[in-house]
């Protein structure tokens, strides 16, 4: 537990346990500086958890080099020494209900869901996930490591599970908890979400299985996920032969976003990559606007053009699906001015991405300015992490933004409090 000393020099509030919050959390818990890392899922690690191979280094995600380099634990940021680092107090699971109180002296509730599994006492030994769906692993590199209870999902043979866990560590009758803290400062590194685009009637998702996004194919890609890295259609399991992407949706267009999501681009070239250099044999097309790879990324869409992936510079005027599982799919080629039929099996949206909802309530609590609905810095020439008194953003809680800026982003919130206190 974190105690304030004083105002001034008290704890930082982080919001948000994706790359952004967990470099800022151990950058400062190096400096002496206590942290309070509320994350609202069971996990950290945020979307980059979910993502498979990473540009521009095309790492593997679980092994992404965040902070910095510590000998002894690879560079492994998943695993570093953030769950026990004394400056660093995790809370999974828990939410802001409140914030009162002065810059300087931020009085912050927060309430922790029930934690029906204990991360300290869990010690994977699979008996509850092999007993119960109401039990999952998040991530087999999940941290902190422990099952996942939902409730909803519950039969009758949990109680027996609670009684068998070899280390008592499931407790069904958990409950939530509140809590008080005080902080001088407050970090929001809420990140984005991946637009689900079930009101855009055009494209089929949630309606034809076979329809996701570029998210749901990295999960898909990754050989801990689901498939094993098996590309296969969601509808049967059929292997896929023909994949098809389409850019842009829900970004640049003024029913939903008007803003340019950024980062689709490349990591849509990045998918197209490993799809034709990984998986023998896959034909893929991409449907796009423009293709935006900027500063280092153009070598994706170079890549992609010599590995054969197909462009076709348009949009998609009509997805209909088949009685076979496959989908046919009706193309405006704007170059060509014509109409073009595909057939194919799997077809990826790239999706805009937004902030979250409740992202909202927290920005109209601290007053902040926004654009577009992400947090907007007070001063974007000059102080681009400062987003009210004693209060910081970073990482994609600005918008789009790849993982080296929201490293760099969370490094400079850092270095503007340590001046602070200075
Ligand atoms: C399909 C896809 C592929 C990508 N591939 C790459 C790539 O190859 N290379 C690359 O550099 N980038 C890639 N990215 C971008 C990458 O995901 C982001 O750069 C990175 O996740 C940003 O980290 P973040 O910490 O700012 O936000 P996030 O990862 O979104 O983390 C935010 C965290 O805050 C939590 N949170 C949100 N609101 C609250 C709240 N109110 N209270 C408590 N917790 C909260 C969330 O649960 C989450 O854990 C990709 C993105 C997508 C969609
Ligand atoms: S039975 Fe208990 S120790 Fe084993 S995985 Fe489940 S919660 Fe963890
Ligand atoms: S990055 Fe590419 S796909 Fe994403 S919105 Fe911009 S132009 Fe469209």
């Amino acid at each position: 537990m974190v105690e304030v000393n004083d105002t001034l020099s008290g704890p930082v509030l982080i919001i948000g346990a994706g790359v952004a919050g967990m470099t800022a959390a151990i950058e400062l818990a190096d400096s002496d500086i206590k942290t309070i890392l509320v994350e609202k899922k069971q996990t950290i690690g945020g979307n980059a958890l979910e993502l498979y191979k990473a540009f521009p280094t095309d790492d593997c995600f679980y092994c992404f080099e965040g902070s910095r380099f510590r000998p002894g634990i690879r560079k492994c940021f998943y695993r570093s020494a953030m769950l026990d680092n004394p400056n660093i107090d995790l809370r999974t699971n828990t939410r802001v209900d409140e914030i009162t109180g002065n810059p300087g002296n931020f009085k912050v509730k927060l309430t922790t869901g029930p934690m029906y599994v204990d991360p300290k006492r869990c010690i994977m030994c699979g008996l509850c996930l092999k007993r119960s769906g109401a039990f999952s692993l998040i991530s087999p590199q999940c941290q902190p490591q422990a099952v996942f209870y939902d409730p909803s999902l519950a039969e009758e043979s949990v109680k027996e599970i609670e009684k068998e866990c070899p280390t008592k560590a499931i407790n069904l009758n958990a409950q939530s908890t509140e809590e008080q803290v005080e902080v001088s400062d407050i970090i929001l590194a809420t990140g984005y979400t991946e637009m689900r685009p079930v009101n855009m009637d055009e494209y089929g998702y949630g309606k034809y299985p076979n329809v996701i996004t570029q998210l749901e194919l990295a999960r898909m890609l990754d050989p801990n996920g689901e498939s094993a890295g098996a590309l296969i259609r969601p509808s049967d399991g059929a292997p896929v032969k023909r994949v098809m992407m389409v850019q842009c949706v829900g970004s640049r267009d003024e029913n939903y976003n008007l803003y340019c999501s950024k980062i689709c681009c490349v990591f849509a070239l990045k998918h197209a990559n490993i799809i034709v250099n990984e998986r023998n044999g896959i034909k893929t097309t991409v449907v796009y606007m423009d293709i935006r790879t900027y500063d280092r990324h153009e070598r994706y869409y170079r890549e992609a053009r010599e590995s054969g992936v197909r462009f076709v510079r348009g949009r998609v005027h009509l997805v209909r699906p088949n009685p076979d599982g496959s989908l046919d799919i009706i193309v405006y080629d704007s170059l060509l001015d014509r109409y073009l039929s595909y057939n194919i099996d799997l077809f990826v949206l790239s999706t805009a991405l937004e902030p979250s909802e409740e992202d909202e309530t927290l920005q109209r609590t601290l007053g902040l300015n926004t654009s577009s609905g992400f947090v907007a810095p007070l001063d974007l020439a000059n102080d681009s992490v400062v987003a009210g008194d004693h209060v910081y953003v970073c990482g994609a809680a600005m918008g789009p933004a790849e993982v080296p800026e929201s490293v760099t982003q969370a490094r400079a919130v850092v270095s503007k409090i340590l001046q602070g206190r200075q």
